[in-house]
């Protein structure tokens, strides 16, 4: 075990103390890992827009101050009792939402929504006791969705580490920890395009651009990149995105423009923004008898999804998921496998990398519409 186990350690950790304010970096104390927890260098991480929602507070509880960060990679440094299936050293990445292997859905193959770890946005404490693992000068500092990896170490529940190949470099394969495995994913195992099939992408973000790559993998035909933001449909052809729709573009709603593009409707959609009127065009753009939407975009608390109970009868399904329905500790590995393999290229989703100690420039990059993914280094070389 490392000389560290056991003890209180004391780094570096951006804190947000108040919603919508810069983060500081501050000298944190990280507990030792209490039972079934353990304890992680986080070697990189970066930002998803769900942080950014979170950090801004506008639509979501506000809970400060607090340490963001759920997208990252690290080795584990210690492991508190009851742990048995990782060690220090091993290779991880921590996942927002989480696996214990012994409820309900964890022996469900259809749910990835564990019973006890399934993510929640307003607890800030872990779970075992109800405490928080970061303090400053006895203070306590929350966590986020269980994660918290803008800090040089943070304690985790086992059920939401996933054991990775050591031999994969975790400043690309970061990244499959949230947005690119919940876009692919959300394609893969919960929309499920036909070959040939024509699928719509509503937001093409990192997560919105996963999910074109998995409908690319699918064998779609077409795909049809739908986004407010006209920077993004630069680089989306190297998603397999194939045409492009602006909503503001039109003075009709996008659903109709869809509907005739496509004679009828999409065979399947994915909506990644998180925008609610975003997310009713995508379920009502997909063909009646067969077409299905899938939502992934974290919603405003107040958002109320409203369509006519019609748009459901004419057969269209509408699903959702968080991680693209993959089991953290039973899927993860075999999906950084597949970036060993080259069979998905994690490159090109990655368009910026600063030092921790620039973490505020990887915020203004995502609120710009500038940035995919901003990789944040995590220590110093
Ligand atoms: P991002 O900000 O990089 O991308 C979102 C894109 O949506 C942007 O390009 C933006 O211009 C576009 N957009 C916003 N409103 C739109 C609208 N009304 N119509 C069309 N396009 C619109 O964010 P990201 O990191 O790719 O995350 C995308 C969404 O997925 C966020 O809501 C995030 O919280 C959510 N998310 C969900 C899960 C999950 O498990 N369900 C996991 C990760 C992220
Ligand atoms: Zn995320």
């Amino acid at each position: 075990m490392a000389s560290t186990a056991g003890k209180v350690i004391k780094c570096k950790a951006a804190v947000a103390w108040e919603a919508g304010k810069p983060l500081v970096i501050e000298e944190v104390e990280v507990a030792p890992p209490q039972a079934m927890e353990v304890r992680i260098k986080i070697l990189f991480t970066s930002l998803c827009h769900t942080d950014v929602y979170f950090w801004e507070a506008k639509g979501q509880t506000p809970v400060f101050p607090r340490i963001f960060g759920h997208e990252a990679g690290g080795i584990v440094e210690s492991v508190g009792e009851g742990v048995t299936e990782l060690a220090p050293g091993d290779h991880v990445l921590p996942v927002f939402t989480g696996e214990c292997k012994d409820c309900a859905h964890c022996k469900s193959e259809e749910s990835n929504m564990c019973t006890l770890l399934r993510i929640n946005t307003d607890r800030g404490v872990m779970i075992g006791d109800g405490q928080s693992r970061f303090s400053i000068n006895g203070k306590p500092i929350y966590h986020f969705v269980g994660t918290s990896t803008f800090s040089e170490y943070t304690v985790i529940h086992v059920g939401c580490v996933a054991k990775i190949n050591p031999d994969a470099p975790l400043d690309k394969v970061c990244v499959l920890s949230c947005g690119i495995s919940t876009g692919l994913g959300a394609t893969l195992n919960v929309a499920k395009p036909p070959r040939g099939s024509t699928v719509a992408v509503f937001g093409l973000g990192a997560v919105g651009l996963a999910a074109a790559e998995g409908a690319k993998m699918a064998g779609a035909s077409r795909i049809i990149g739908v986004d407010l933001n006209p920077k993004r449909f630069v680089e989306a052809k190297k998603f397999g995105v194939t045409e492009f729709v602006n909503p503001s573009d039109f003075d009709k709603p996008v659903q109709e423009v869809l509907a005739e593009m496509t004679d009828g409707g999409v065979d399947r959609s994915i909506e990644c923004t998180g925008n609610i009127n975003a997310m009713i065009s995508a379920f009502e753009c997909v063909h009646d008898g067969w077409g299905v939407a899938v939502l992934v975009g974290v919603p405003h608390k107040d958002a109320v999804f409203k369509t006519h109970p019609m748009n459901l009868l004419n057969e269209r399904t509408l699903k959702g998921t968080f991680f693209g329905n993959y089991k953290p500790r039973s899927d993860i590995p075999a999906v950084v496998e597949k970036y060993m393999n080259k069979e998905l290229e994690l490159e090109k989703f990655i368009t910026h990398e600063v030092p921790f100690s620039e973490i505020n420039k990887a915020f203004d990059y995502m609120l710009k519409g500038d940035s995919l993914r901003c990789i944040i280094r995590m220590q110093e070389e």
